[in-house]
């Protein structure tokens, strides 16, 4: 991963207001009522005040243990995400995997979500009859939206371009970008269009939706990140800043898992996926 560079006066006012290795959460009793933080960058930050993602009705976590943390906006994005997909489908469920741990910091299988902005989220399929499935893991699709192993299951595009559109025309919470598969990101932007989705909104996901250049494919789940509160700037570093940026002597913990979620994109890159989308 390429570092980003990052304004002076930004990583100067968060060296000051954290301390340079981005240390504990401190416990709620003393932060008091102040709001939930989140802290440097997401590949090197942490959360402050994060608050817990609960299983509901049309929200499903993948597994009882996985770090469920984030900043409330990121948590009540996704809560009000999985309703409006529920409104217009009945029965649909939302799969969510990871967010942040508690307090952030390093989690294992990820090289972000650390700072309390970053969730994977599962696609919703449909059987032959077009009958919405739930499912259980995140299930990787092909470039036909079919999903890899389970053939009867298609990615419904309908239902997940509904999410999409939930997420980026969210009245509260900015959506920085939706990591997901290229075919996957095609399917999406093409019923969008032929939806009549207008054409702001068509632009605003092609900037989103993005494949990453190396790392995960992202065809099995979305990875959204939300942008930095607009209130928390001086702390909250919107891109991912490099490991190599460690103060000495901290060095990350060993990983689990093969493969590891990497960050990408330049603005250029952006200009080229909407070029092509037009
Ligand atoms: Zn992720």
């Amino acid at each position: 991963m390429k570092a980003r560079l990052i304004p002076f006066t930004a990583l100067a006012s968060l060296l000051l207001v954290t301390g340079p290795a981005f240390g504990k959460a401190r416990p709620a009793a003393e932060r008091g009522n102040r709001p939930a933080l989140s802290i440097g960058s997401p590949t090197n930050g942490r959360l402050e005040g994060g608050r817990e993602l609960l299983g509901r009705e049309g929200l499903k976590l993948k597994r009882p243990t996985a770090a469920r943390w984030g900043l409330p906006q990121l948590v009540s994005l996704l809560e009000r995400g999985a309703r409006r997909v529920r409104i217009r489908h009945p029965r649909s469920v939302l799969l969510i995997g990871d967010l942040s741990r508690r307090g952030g910091g390093e989690i294992a299988a990820h090289s972000s979500h650390e700072s309390g902005r970053d969730a994977d989220v599962g696609f919703y399929f449909v059987d032959p009859r077009g009958t919405p499935v739930e499912i259980t893991r995140f299930r990787a699709v092909d470039s036909q939206g079919r999903a890899v192993g389970e053939r009867r299951l298609t990615f419904d595009v309908a239902r997940n371009w509904t999410l999409i559109q939930a997420w980026l025309t969210d009245p509260q919470v900015r959506v920085q970008h939706i990591f997901v598969a290229a075919p996957l990101r095609q399917r999406l932007l093409r019923y969008a269009r032929e939806r009549g989705v207008s054409l702001p909104l068509l632009h605003r996901a092609a900037l989103a939706l993005k494949q990453p250049r190396d790392g995960l494919l992202h065809d099995d789940h979305y990875h959204v990140r939300i942008a930095c509160p607009p209130r928390q700037r001086s702390v909250c570093v919107a891109e991912p800043i490099a490991k190599a940026g460690r103060p000495k002597g901290k060095t990350p913990r060993k990983r689990e898992g093969k493969r590891r979620e990497f960050d990408s994109g330049t603005e250029a890159q952006k200009k080229g996926l909407l070029a092509r989308v037009r």
